[in-house]
């Protein structure tokens, strides 16, 4: 937390008025005693933080002069605030403890498997951290759900902090970064958001997919982005999608996302996914098997948050029975979010089962004559599923889909590869529909 130099001028401009106040007074006196010694420490949404002497004058000040002040607040400041008043040797301790810890301090670098799938995100991360402001600015991660953005961008602000304590790191999700947007713009000219952020040296936006679409919103990240890429702050953005796929954001903003670095995070591969899990087996202090490790790497490979979760329910059903984990517990206790997976085979049945569901259709309609849009391009995507995921010939594929042709089969699949290749979101949807397919 901080205060913008506005912020200092008004400070000033108070004090100055208040020794008016009370020049020709009896009174006049007090003022260098209690009054002079008064800084302005930081400025919150809501309360000017304020440092004195110490305890003994501040309490006198505020029975004195307490009320005079909070009043005179709005007529410098154009708004009401509350006042907070510590001593000096004790406020940096004490304000600083109050503004709410943003960064999660158990994500770190240490802690950051690195596997093929994520290392440049983790190296630029890495250089970012130990170079803020000057490496690559903005740095954009992007990446699917539960593969380790916000950890990384956790990792990035801890990094910072315990090299450069002095350092202002601030982490926002997209939605509090909109709520205080929409604050500065609540605030017209006065442009609050860019004067709070005047004194962040690094700001770090996760899931910027869910910005405010609003056109306002946008123009004032807009500026407030420009003016602190301008000071050579450090920005910071995680989402689960590229700038060019952010459809929703106005294409300047999305041009200055591409201005640094743009990194993105993979699904783990296999090796991966059983250093994470033994990783993560020992950080909770559970003992795990390495064939119930290979298992579940094996059976698992949507995201990371999942294979923590099989390890956390593991070890919930262990507990509870009273017996250390094993493979056939690991079976029985996976079950539900694995098991039938493991024995539930890809066939075209299941993809197209699978498809039309996910766009709300029935199997029929994917087998069927009907060729509307709505209908021939989920039919298309699960003939494409079908050529990736079974080992099914074109020709078997058409008889799965009421005895198409084996060319509009390949006709179906390449329109599919085109449309994946030009439209990330599309990419995006058909890699969720094979998780499902997978995961069923
Ligand atoms: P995202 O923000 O991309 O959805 P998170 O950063 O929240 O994903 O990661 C989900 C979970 O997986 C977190 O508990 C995180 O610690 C863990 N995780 C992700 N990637 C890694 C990794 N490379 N090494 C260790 N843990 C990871
Ligand atoms: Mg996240």
């Amino acid at each position: 937390m901080n205060y913008t130099p506005e912020d200092k001028a008004k400070w000033d401009r108070l004090i100055h008025m208040i020794e008016e106040t009370l020049e020709n007074s009896a009174q006049r006196p007090f003022f260098d005693m209690f009054i002079k010694p008064l800084k302005l420490y930081a400025v919150s949404s809501d309360t000017l933080y304020i440092s004195g002497d110490n305890s003994f004058n501040l309490t006198h000040m505020k029975q004195r002069y307490g009320t005079m002040l909070y009043s005179m607040v709005p007529v410098v400041f154009g708004r009401r605030y509350e006042l907070e008043y510590y001593p000096e040797s004790d406020i940096a301790r004490i304000v600083d403890k109050q503004t709410p810890a943003q960064l999660n301090e158990k994500y770190t670098f240490e802690n950051f498997i690195v596997g093929p799938s994520n290392n440049l995100a983790y190296a630029t991360s890495l250089a970012v951290a130990q170079t803020p402001g000057d490496a690559y600015n903005p740095l954009f991660i992007y990446g699917g759900v539960g593969l380790g953005k916000t950890h990384l961008i956790n990792a990035i602000g801890n990094y910072i902090k315990r090299e450069n304590p002095r350092m202002h790191v601030l982490l926002m999700t997209s939605e509090a970064m909109t709520n205080a947007l929409i604050e500065g713009i609540a605030h017209k000219n006065t442009s609050a958001l860019r004067s709070k952020l005047r004194g962040v040296d690094v700001l770090m936006v996760d899931d910027v997919q869910f910005l405010s679409k609003t056109k306002t919103t946008q123009e004032e990240f807009f500026h407030t982005f420009n003016s602190l890429h301008d000071n050579h702050k450090q920005i910071i953005i995680a989402s689960d999608r590229p700038p060019r796929e952010l459809p929703e954001i106005e294409e300047r903003l999305r041009s200055r996302f591409e201005w640094g670095l743009t990194v993105d995070i993979q699904k783990p591969d296999y090796e991966t996914r059983v250093a994470i899990l033994r990783q993560k087996a020992e950080e909770m202090g559970i003992d795990v098997p390495e064939d119930v490790i290979d298992y579940i790497a094996q059976s698992v490979n949507s995201n990371i948050r999942e294979l923590e979760g099989c390890l956390t329910n593991l070890n919930a059903h262990a507990e509870l029975l009273d017996q250390p984990i094993f493979l056939e517990l690991a079976r029985t206790a996976l079950a539900g979010r694995i098991g039938a997976q493991a024995t539930r085979a890809v066939t075209a049945e299941l993809i197209i089962e699978v498809v039309a569901r996910q766009y709300n259709l029935t199997s029929e309609d994917l087998t069927g004559k009907k060729r509307s849009q709505d209908i021939a391009l989920p039919r298309q995507v699960a003939m494409y599923l079908c050529r990736s995921m079974t080992a099914l010939s074109t020709n078997a594929i058409g008889r799965a889909f009421g005895g198409r042709d084996h060319t509009t089969v390949l006709h179906g699949c390449d329109k599919v590869s085109e449309a994946m290749e030009s439209d990330f979101a599309f990419k995006k949807k058909v890699e969720e529909l094979k998780g499902f397919v997978e995961n069923n």
